[in-house]
């Protein structure tokens, strides 16, 4: 088949993206490896997202935050402060809220639950438009780029066809490589743990970034537990990946009391509330985000560190860089894949992404370092910063985001 746009991954990118191009005249195409049933019911993977204010106010414009709310009350947990703490010392860098002039920093929800409301509001747009065509269970295999068109070739043989191909199919994107775009990539050599957890203390809807000596500990506040009523969070791990394994398999009353002990018994006993999972960090850059006919969005384009919480946020503000230009080139009768288009969604793109990708590279691997002088830098780091309210102001607005209040 041939289309206008031919989106590469139904990802919560990809889907984001074909949702918002819906009704703007393009012919869209939407190929995911996975079959529909498993977009419609994505599984709980352990990640749960925290969103700046900027996201929210998009994911409720795409219709992504009724959807949530409707499928699980309470979905969504407000995110007051962040603080950010190094080694056994008690002292923290705290970012409050009102630095950034919100009555919280951001939000916090769960992966499959964007990735389930993005699927429906993908639905909903394909019967009131009829311009989206889903090719699920089968991954592009292939990319050929002329002139004229990018041709696709999907593992069974199938061959389709675009004016533009977008690749949304994660950091390590098939369709990138095919058109011969390479990427710095920065392997951490840790792997991360995630799981949602009960524990006696409240959290106050604080989140901790907690770089611990030897471990690297983040807890995300969510709202408590509707069975048990007890306060509950997304707990983050992070260790060599040889010491994840055995903590990933422990059995589930040990692995509580592994946890409490790693958080220093500071929120009391902790229970497991979820499966874990596990994730290597890897983080990556492509060398470009577009090419002839061509153009990344979503990980695909910038593949965070999940220290910093950005990487569906980029995404998603990839999606509002690209989406208004191709909605202007079709109301202009006007080539999606111009040259000068995508070359501005690319300057545009970098220009918000690449900054906060290399400070997040460099915060991790500092924070990661154990030499003594690593150490000291670390604690002096924070000491200065939570001195520095200009500084504070900075991080708060890049948590929060920029949009006004809904
Ligand atoms: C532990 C963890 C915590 C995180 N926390 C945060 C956070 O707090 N805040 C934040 O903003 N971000 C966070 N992120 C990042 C966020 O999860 C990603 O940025 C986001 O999922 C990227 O979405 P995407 O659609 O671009 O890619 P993906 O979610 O990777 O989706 C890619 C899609 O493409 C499909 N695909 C792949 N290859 C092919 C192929 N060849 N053919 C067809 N389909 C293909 C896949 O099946 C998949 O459906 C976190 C990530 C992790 C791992």
């Amino acid at each position: 088949m041939h289309f206008d746009i031919l989106i590469s991954g139904a990802g919560p990118v990809g889907l984001a993206l074909a949702r918002t191009l819906a009704g703007s005249g393009l012919t869209i195409g939407l190929i995911e490896q996975h079959s529909e049933a498993a977009l419609a019911e994505a599984a709980f993977d352990g990640r749960e997202i925290a969103l700046t204010q900027d996201s929210a106010a998009h994911l409720r414009e795409l219709g992504l935050w009724t959807r949530i709310e409707a499928m699980v009350p309470g979905a969504f947990s407000p995110l007051r402060d962040a603080q950010v703490q190094n080694g056994p010392s008690p002292f923290a860098m705290v970012i409050p809220h009102d630095l950034a002039g919100r009555s919280e920093l951001g939000w916090l929800v769960s992966n499959h639950l964007i990735r389930r409301a993005a699927f429906q509001a993908l639905q909903a747009a394909q019967a009131e438009h009829g311009d989206i065509t889903l090719l699920t269970g089968c991954a592009v295999a292939d990319v050929q780029v002329d002139a004229e068109r990018a041709r696709v070739t999907l593992a069974d043989g199938s061959e389709h066809s675009a004016r533009l191909l977008v690749a949304a199919d994660s950091r390590f994107s098939t369709t990138r490589r095919a058109v011969g775009i390479g990427a710095s990539q920065h392997d951490f050599g840790r792997t991360m743990l995630v799981c949602q957890m009960t524990h006696e203390r409240a959290h106050d809807h604080v989140a901790w970034e907690w770089f611990g000596y030897g471990q690297t500990l983040a807890l995300l506040p969510m709202n408590d537990c509707p069975e048990t009523g007890m306060p509950r969070s997304s707990v983050v791990l992070t260790l060599p990946h040889q010491r994840i394994m055995p903590l990933a398999r422990m059995a589930a009353a040990a692995f509580g009391a592994d946890m409490a002990q790693r958080f220093d018994h500071r929120l009391g006993a902790m229970t497991l509330a979820s499966t874990r999972h596990t994730y290597p960090l890897v983080g990556v850059y492509p060398s470009r985000m577009v090419a002839p006919r061509f153009a990344c969005v979503g990980d695909a384009a910038v593949g965070m560190h999940p220290v910093t919480a950005h990487g569906f946020n980029f995404g998603l503000l990839s999606v509002r860089t690209l989406a208004p230009l191709l909605r202007a080139a079709a109301a202009q009768g006007q080539d999606v894949a111009a040259e000068a288009l995508l070359a501005r969604y690319e300057r545009t793109h970098r220009r918000a992404t690449r900054p906060l990708y290399e400070i997040t590279r460099a915060i991790a691997t500092l924070y990661t370092a154990e030499s003594a002088p690593a150490r000291l830098a670390r604690d002096a780091a924070l000491r200065v910063g939570e001195a520095l309210t200009p500084f504070k102001r900075l991080v708060a607005a890049s948590l929060a985001g920029h949009a006004p209040s809904p």
